[in-house]
């Protein structure tokens, strides 16, 4: 039989307009098992990964176990030679030496693995009513009422007077407690509920209770906290005045899962931006004998606005790459001009029960691959960091040669609202940089939803970058 002709405007269609699919449509079967796969992976370590600390500890382990060692100042590296800095047990460089020079420049992939969450005060126990409570301060950009009548952990270090070292990490096995913040009942939140959004739980409504038994002494005052303090003391050591030194973040406690019938999606606390950083992890642990050296920066301090000495605002990274190519005899400037990056963030996925802060022909969709976002910032593209044309097609180039399934994306319509990622600050190096990353809905909540399909992509993208010739 014939084979029906297609019209003319069939074939032109097919030739002129752009054609994105969905990717449970043109990934095969077994490149969806794989996706799978990587994922119980990521599952693992972002239940295991909770905090910024946690993460840089756990690519430590990663790394230490595909063989990198821990970076010597000055130390000459042969090509092939994997190595990792450590910046304050909260950032991380992993590095692949290239085998072509480092005046070429290096292949950077960098995310962030500080979450939004609540941090204890520095003064944070008290009792009130004879309950005993933590004072936070929230981090990163949170929707308040979204954080009470969840259990939360908490997670972090304390520093002693005499200056040990404690590490905490409480509320995750099945046997610990756990701890919440509490909300008004309905029945009498009438006046609680005229309250607008922002303020219907306030900063300082974000109480942790922590204990309620009195230490069995009837004629002394805060019998609850004492009690406290009492278990602490016996668990850790530590006195009142050490919570002045101590970083302790409590996040929920929950681990991550997969979402729906058909499992294709995941479900976790966290995944902004460890959605990204497991992949950009996992790649630079990968790729053996890049023909450039490559670089994964997992950084701090981004839901905050990267400044301080382990966020991408400081200089630790221009810093590190100065002293590799210093050491093996480059110019510095040379060597960090010539280089590239992949801003590996997380951006907001269609919602359609929220369709209307986004403009839907250029958002990014769960299930339509990695998210390429030429440009972030708010407004008139304030605080941008705008990717060139060149750099876009560079990118788009590769992508499409080595099969990576992507989307453009762009954080809500004009004047919805807007964000940032780090790319500003590689780009303020002279670094050309773009952002990629896995859609997200329900950003900055306590449970976050990815795409497995996605996720796999933004591995695929990783790889692809850093194995490119
Ligand atoms: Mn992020
Ligand atoms: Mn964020």
């Amino acid at each position: 039989m014939a084979k029906e002709e297609k019209s003319e405007g069939k074939k032109l269609k097919e030739k002129l307009l752009a054609k994105k699919k969905n990717s449970g449509l043109t990934m095969t079967e077994a490149e969806i098992k794989k996706a799978d796969k990587f994922c119980e992976g990521y599952k693992k370590f972002v239940t295991n990964a909770k905090t910024e600390r946690e993460a840089a500890a756990e690519a430590v382990k990663e790394a230490e176990k595909n063989g990198f060692e821990e970076y010597v100042h000055g130390k000459k590296y042969k090509p092939g030679d994997k190595f990792y800095y450590l910046n304050r047990k909260k950032a991380i460089i992993l590095c692949v030496m290239g085998k072509k020079p480092l005046s070429e420049g290096v292949r950077i992939a960098v995310a962030h693995i500080d979450s939004p969450r609540l941090d204890l005060k520095q003064n944070p126990l008290y009792e009130s009513d004879e309950l005993a409570l933590f004072k936070t301060h929230y981090y990163g950009g949170i929707k308040k009422y979204q954080w009470p009548t969840i259990p939360l952990s908490l997670h972090g270090v304390i520093v002693r007077a005499d200056g040990a070292e404690i590490t905490v990490n409480i509320g995750e096995d099945e046997g610990d407690p756990v701890f919440c913040i509490t909300d008004l009942l309905p029945h009498l939140a009438q006046e609680q509920m005229k309250r607008s959004a922002p303020a219907i739980v306030k900063g300082e409504e974000l109480n942790i209770l922590i204990g309620s038994r009195p230490f069995r002494e009837d004629d002394l005052s805060d019998k609850v906290k004492l009690n406290i303090m009492k278990i602490l003391n016996d668990k850790y050591g530590i006195i009142e005045d050490d919570f002045i030194s101590a970083e302790l973040e409590a996040v929920p406690c929950f681990n991550a899962r997969d979402i729906g019938f058909d499992r294709s999606m995941i479900g976790s606390y966290g995944q902004d931006d460890r959605v990204c950083s497991y992949p950009a992890l996992e790649a630079v642990l990968k790729v053996k004998n890049p023909e450039k050296t490559i670089m994964t920066v997992l950084t701090d301090k981004e839901e905050t606005g990267s400044d301080g000495n382990t966020g991408l605002n400081s200089s630790y990274l221009p810093y590190f790459i100065s002293t590799l190519a210093k050491t093996h005899g480059f110019d510095e400037i040379q060597v960090i001009s010539n280089s590239e990056c992949l801003s590996a963030d997380v951006n907001a996925a269609f919602d359609p029960t929220f369709p209307d802060v986004t403009e839907s022909r250029n958002a990014a969709h769960l299930n339509y691959g990695v998210c390429v976002t030429k440009f972030t910032g708010s407004r008139g593209k304030s605080g941008t960091s705008d990717a060139s044309a060149e750099f876009v097609g560079r990118i788009r180039r590769l992508f499409d040669k080595e099969g990576v399934v992507w989307q453009t994306g762009e954080l809500g319509k004009v004047d919805a609202g807007g964000g940032g990622t780090v790319a500003q600050f590689v780009a303020n190096l002279n670094i050309d940089v773009i952002d990629v990353g896995v859609p997200v809905l329900s950003m900055h909540a306590p449970f976050e939803v990815t795409a497995k399909n996605d996720i796999y992509n933004c591995y695929k993208a990783f790889v692809v970058f850093f194995e490119d010739k």
